[in-house]
């Protein structure tokens, strides 16, 4: 797969946002789009419709578009009768906050099921969505994540290898996670002695994690 030009799209370049940033940058994203039916991040490879992903390629949305129905929210997080298991379904909330601890942009990113790519490695990959918001505003100091799952390691997606990554590269950045689920973790999974041990490095990291 090779990127598509972002020109193939009825887009405009997303400037500021009243609701979700604040005036501390005048400066727009160049990877944000709005399109039609959200908002679309960077020119992705996956910046195509998919035949088999229903949300392909809107998986990262900011601002008013990140807003979930309530049902789905439920299903995702298990509230209010317990997880739902086997569901394959990822759904991250972030907050990007500024050191003063308000908020300068939040959003959603899901699991894409036709890559088989998970919302931390969308996320935090390197040249992926958060490295460019906090390059581009360096007043940035909590990045804030509300998931569904915790963020695994396992060797096709490599989120928690990503997400150190990042944290090495802006070191005053601090990252709080909140998921109200392990993700394969049970010890009947080959994977699970990789999630665990990664999930516990990441959170030795402390104070920055
Ligand atoms: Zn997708
Ligand atoms: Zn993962």
């Amino acid at each position: 797969m090779t990127s598509k030009p972002v020109s193939n799209w009825a887009v405009t370049v997303r400037r500021q946002d009243p609701h979700t940033l604040m005036d501390l940058e005048t400066e727009s994203f160049c990877q944000e789009y709005l399109a039609h039916k959200g908002t679309v991040v960077k020119p992705y490879y996956w910046l195509t419709e998919s035949q088999t992903c229903i949300r392909c390629p809107y998986h990262i949305r900011t601002g008013e578009e990140a807003r979930v129905p309530y049902a789905e929210f439920h299903q995702a997080f298990g509230f209010p009768y317990g997880p739902t298991h086997h569901q394959n379904k990822h759904l991250l909330f972030y907050e990007v906050r500024h050191f003063s601890g308000k908020l300068m942009q939040k959003g959603h990113a899901t699991n894409c099921t036709e890559y088989n790519i998970h919302p931390e490695s969308m996320l935090f990959e390197m040249g992926g969505y958060l490295d460019s918001l906090v390059h581009n505003w360096e007043n940035a100091a909590y990045i804030i994540l509300y998931s569904n799952y915790s963020p695994c390691n396992e060797a096709e997606h490599c989120c928690i290898s990503k997400m150190y990554r990042f944290l090495m590269k802006y070191p005053d950045i601090t990252l709080c996670l909140y998921f109200s689920q392990l993700y394969h973790t049970e010890e009947d999974l080959p994977v699970a002695p990789w999630n665990c041990e990664a999930l516990q490095s990441l959170a030795s990291q402390w104070p920055q994690v």
